[in-house]
């Protein structure tokens, strides 16, 4: 199966165009366990390391099944970076999608039109026909994974699936070929009607947010401190599925008026706006804590802590901002500081 490779910091890609085209959509996530070397002579050390780690990658060698890119306005980083792929990535198809930092008819119009032209270069490039009726159909089909993504995660809160593996799971959903998705969360969700509640005496119930945070190996740590994710507002979570597209709208209209409205990140305008999505968040599922975790160099979630900091301090919630810098052993060394905040969440 073909694919289409994502290079996006705020899962504002519409898979449904790239699905209307037969294409499956894939984003790409970065690895800590990757040695960075060769994007050196591209990027300074002072780079976020995400993005760093993913053009690390690319540059040795995507998936043979990928035969484009469409890389969507995210922060600075993923926009910038995007012309250095162009040099290095040995692919015909890249495609940089300007999806709007602002929300309003100007931007709803602004991304309507770079949609089109986004179908129209694949037309053209790939020599297919993208209908309205196929965009419809693939737009069904999102909802239906948006809406058994929504309904799993709620299990986090019913104290039966880990963090951990609702968070594998939306890698799955953001990197498979839908049809096996949509039968993995089908099946995912009769399981857990049949599954008991885990002991949560100790537990210490938090919201994750930061930046794109897609180790799954890190919540797994976060679990082994004894914190279990109980909601987060990440683009490998939340961000991912929280709306749902109308069906009943123009398709390409619909699909901009989502990728507008969905719960605001940092990288957006105003994103002041987050915290009232963070709010919501932790009243509906008494969160007792939130970690705010930035990789490093991440400046979009570095802006946004102190502004966070001083509202959940209001808000009367504990909270930890931690940056880590892209690899395993690195986590080892903030247990300290999750460890205190364990402690300051038990008092
Ligand atoms: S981690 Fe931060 S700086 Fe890096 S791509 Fe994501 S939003 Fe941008």
């Amino acid at each position: 199966m073909k694919k289409i490779g994502i290079f996006d910091s705020c899962v504002d890609t519409p898979e449904e165009i790239i699905l209307a085209a037969d294409f499956v959509p894939y984003r790409f996530f970065s690895d800590p366990t990757v040695e960075i070397d060769k994007v050196n002579e591209h990027i300074p050390p002072t780079h976020c390391m995400w993005t760093r780690n993913l053009l690390e990658q690319a540059i040795n060698g995507l998936d043979k099944d990928i035969i484009g890119i469409i890389a969507s306005h995210g922060c600075d980083r993923t926009n910038r970076e995007f012309d250095i792929w162009i040099e290095c990535i040995n692919l015909d198809f890249m495609f940089f999608l300007n999806t709007p930092l602002k929300n309003d008819e100007t931007a709803l119009k602004f991304f309507i039109n770079d949609m089109k032209e986004l179908i129209f270069q694949m037309e053209e490039y790939f020599n297919l026909k993208i209908t309205p009726a196929n965009i419809k159909e693939a737009i069904r089909k999102m909802n239906q994974i948006r809406s058994f993504l929504k309904e799993i995660s709620e299990y986090r809160s019913k104290m039966i699936l880990k963090g951990s593996e609702f968070h594998a799971l939306v890698k799955y959903a953001q990197t498979q070929d839908k049809d096996e998705v949509l039968e993995k969360l089908s099946s995912k969700l009769e399981e857990l009607k049949n599954k008991k509640p885990f002991s949560n005496d100790d537990l210490k119930k938090i919201l994750l947010t930061g930046s794109d945070i897609d180790d799954t190996e890190l919540i797994k740590y976060l679990e082994s401190l004894g914190f279990h994710v109980i909601i987060d507002d990440l683009g490998v979570g939340t961000r991912y599925f929280w709306n749902r597209v109308d069906e009943n709208d123009e398709p390409i209209r619909a699909l901009a008026k989502y990728h507008l409205n969905k719960p605001i990140y940092s990288t957006k305008f105003p994103s002041y706006k987050r915290f009232e999505v963070l709010k919501n968040l932790i009243e509906n599922y008494n969160v007792e804590g939130v970690i705010n975790i930035a990789q490093k160099f991440c400046e979009p979630v570095l802006y946004d802590h102190p502004y966070l900091s001083k509202k959940m301090k209001e808000l009367g919630i504990p909270y930890l901002f931690i940056e880590v810098t892209y690899n395993r052993e690195s986590y080892k060394q903030l247990s300290t500081r999750f460890s205190a905040f364990a402690e300051i969440i038990s008092r």
